[in-house]
């Protein structure tokens, strides 16, 4: 294995704002860049994964990388680095950053072609990107404290037979209209809908539902997430009954609680669905609890894996 930790970088460059791993090089996140002929960007033809730092250590660091090689392996294309490499680049780029609490990317587009080869994508090499910048969170944390404001949003998901939702992708024109309906409706966020009017998710979340006790998320139409099986799995230690199946819209509008959850945020009550007041206006009881378990995981170590910053 390379040392990649040894690869060149100005050691007087400022990386506070964030550190990133491109073309074998690290450099100050506000440096990075990728060529316009690479596909990843004029055509979306990229895969990512982003996994958080919390008080100086990863969480789940294995789900997110085992997820990443599937939707790499989904994509049909294969990177000069393994998971291993991969590991020592994303704690390489927190390490150089110093943060403590981070959104670590990690990134594999198609790549460049050569003038004269084929136009064939699978004659193509693969580029992987990384980087480490300061948290972020998908739903403001004074949000997420009132509890999100949501609309269920006309743009329907793009559809899973053409885009994979499992795989974690950029093809975001959906989402990104839908985070317009709800900035036009007064909302805080969205929850789209496939083309059957089921719930899927929204931009950058996964979408659950308490009914009875019982905490519900979508069968599809979603990515897998990994803050989701953190979900489920906070119920089993709870005793929390949770389902995965299909959910109406009418189903989510009359929910006793609504919550979402992401890598950039954790799990993040909701008050209203389309102006429906939740839970007196406040995050519900199970949704609460669920947060603060998960932060609870946080704080004792739980699946962590400390950075170790030299
Ligand atoms: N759904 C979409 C479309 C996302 O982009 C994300 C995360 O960015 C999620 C769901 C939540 O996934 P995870 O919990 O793995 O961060």
């Amino acid at each position: 294995m390379n040392d990649l930790t040894a690869p060149a970088h100005q050691t007087d460059a400022d990386f506070s704002k964030g550190a990133a791993f491109c073309n074998g090089r690290y450099v100050p996140a506000g440096e990075a860049s990728i060529s316009i002929m690479d596909w990843g960007f004029g055509k979306s033809d990229v895969t990512y994964d982003v996994v958080h730092v919390w008080g100086g250590a990863f969480f789940r660091l294995d789900h997110h990388l085992a997820r990443f090689e599937r939707s790499v392996a989904g994509l049909r294309m294969s990177l000069p680095h393994d998971r291993g490499e991969i590991a020592e680049i994303l704690t390489q780029c927190v390490r150089l950053s110093g943060l403590r609490e981070a959104y670590v990317a990690m990134i594999a587009t198609r790549g460049v072609p050569l003038p004269g080869m084929p136009r064939r994508p699978s004659a193509m090499q693969n580029r992987f990107y990384a980087y480490a910048i300061p948290w972020i969170d998908v739903i403001p944390a004074d949000v997420q404290e009132r509890g999100a404001h949501l609309i269920v949003a006309k743009t329907p998901r793009i559809a899973p037979e053409s885009v994979d939702p499992t795989i974690k992708n950029f093809h975001w024109g959906d989402l990104v209209r839908a985070m317009f309906e709800a900035e036009d409706a007064g909302a805080d966020n969205a929850v789209l809908l496939d083309s059957d009017g089921l719930v899927t998710e929204g931009p950058g979340f996964n979408v659950f539902m308490v009914k009875a006790g019982a905490v519900v998320s979508p069968d599809r139409g979603a990515l897998e997430g990994i803050t989701r099986q953190t979900v489920f799995d906070l119920c089993d230690d709870l005793g929390i009954p949770w389902e995965i199946r299909a959910i109406t819209a009418d189903e989510l509008r009359e929910a006793d609680e609504i919550f979402t959850s992401t890598t950039a945020g954790g799990v993040m009550p909701a008050s209203r669905i389309d102006g429906t007041i939740l839970s007196n206006d406040r995050p519900g009881p199970i949704s609460a609890r669920l947060k603060d378990t998960y932060w609870q995981w946080h704080r004792e170590g739980r699946d962590a894996t400390p950075v170790d910053y030299g």
